[in-house]
């Protein structure tokens, strides 16, 4: 028997082996591992899918961030607004443009940024928001977006847990996630939702200019070989996962109902249950759930992540402590009691093993070990 695990990317592989193996052959025979066809036509079908004007390929998630934040006119001590309950990559950017990341508090059933606080954190100086759809469920963009034009602020949606997810709008528009501000970015990561072999990201926008600048900065600022516009990066999506990841773009749906039925099956067993609280839904938002996050209340969730360790159940902590306490981050003057919120999440969320692979008898197993803890 397999051990179980937090993602099975062994058996979702063996499923597609044959179109991916052939989609990696055809890129060595061609030897052009670099800016082959296979990234031109991921991007096409990427955008497409999501249903952006441009999607940018680049090298990773943390990248896609960082030459967004470059793409505008961004000036030192310029503010971003981002949650303090994230992947340190969506801060780490903003504090290596010499932007300054003015923390946000999260909602503590959604997991998402609390935009009851959002105009309470705007100062002269804000120059953009960036809302982390963590988990795999979008961020109120109805309230995000309206307080955004109102005070002429970028928008940078981090999607990189939350490729697939779908936003109804209050007036009943429906838009993707990414799709929504004005540069959405994602992470191909192998155990993303859309993950790849190796590293890989992209960057989403609608318009024309941006798109044209995303481009450039990626590409060492240059449009024209050798002619350099702009200061710019050099991170590309190789050739070998663009061929992976067009095979697997063709799955993504079947892959987030998978994970969704995996999802409902935990809510049922856990409904009700004194201790354990399952993840609550956004209201407008489709969840494709890149982790199950329960909450863990009046009980020790280190020892119950012990003791299913010891029983072969693996489960994570995202994330154990929230960034503005990081020792890297606290330079930004923020102290303990600051997001009482997230700092409270830090110490009861438990995310699950959730992929596209689950089995029944595994799923049963490992509710059958968490309740038998309690
Ligand atoms: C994974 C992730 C990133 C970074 O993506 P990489 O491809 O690993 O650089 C950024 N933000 C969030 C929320 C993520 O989960």
């Amino acid at each position: 028997m397999r051990k179980i695990q937090m993602v099975d990317l062994q058996t979702q592989y063996e499923k597609i082996k044959e179109e991916v193996n052939a989609g990696i052959q055809e890129v060595i025979d061609n030897a052009a591992f670099i800016n082959g066809p296979q990234v031109k036509t991921f991007a096409k079908e990427l955008a497409s899918y999501n249903k952006s004007k441009y999607a940018i390929t680049c090298g990773n998630g943390t990248d896609a961030l960082q030459i967004s934040m470059m793409a505008f006119d961004f000036q030192p001590g310029d503010e971003v607004i981002v949650p303090a309950f994230t992947y340190v990559a969506t801060v780490e950017v903003i504090a290596l443009l010499k932007l300054k990341p003015v923390f946000i508090d999260v909602t503590a059933d959604t997991f998402q940024m609390d935009v009851n606080q959002l105009r309470g954190k705007i100062t002269p100086k804000t120059v953009a928001i960036v809302p982390v759809h963590l988990f795999g469920q979008c961020s109120n963009m109805d309230r995000i977006m309206e307080i955004a034009n109102e005070y002429g602020l970028k928008v940078i949606e981090d999607t990189a847990q939350a490729i697939g997810a779908r936003y109804t709008f209050e007036n009943q528009s429906v838009a993707m996630a990414g799709a929504i501000g004005d540069i959405g970015i994602t992470s191909f990561f192998p155990s993303k939702n859309l993950g790849c072999f190796g590293d890989g990201g992209a960057m989403f926008t609608n318009d024309d200019v941006l798109g044209q600048r995303l481009q450039m900065i990626a590409n060492h600022g240059q449009k024209q070989k050798y002619y350099h516009d702009s200061i710019g990066v050099n991170s590309r999506l190789d050739t070998v996962q663009a061929a992976v990841l067009l095979v697997k773009l063709n799955y993504l749906d079947d892959y987030s109902s998978a994970r969704s039925k995996v999802a409902e099956n935990y809510d049922r067993a856990f409904e009700g249950h004194a201790n354990i609280i399952a993840p609550s839904r956004v209201k407008n938002s489709t969840h494709v759930f890149h982790q199950y996050t329960l909450k863990i209340e009046d009980a020790d969730r280190d020892e119950l992540k012990t003791y299913l360790a010891d029983n072969g159940v693996p489960s994570m902590v995202y994330y154990p402590v929230p960034v503005h306490l990081q020792n890297a981050y606290t330079g930004y003057g923020y102290k303990e009691g600051d997001f009482p919120i997230a700092e409270s999440l830090c110490k009861k969320v438990l995310s699950l093993p959730i992929h596209t692979e689950m089995k029944s008898e595994d799923q049963d197993y490992i509710i059958e070990t968490i309740k038998r803890f309690f």
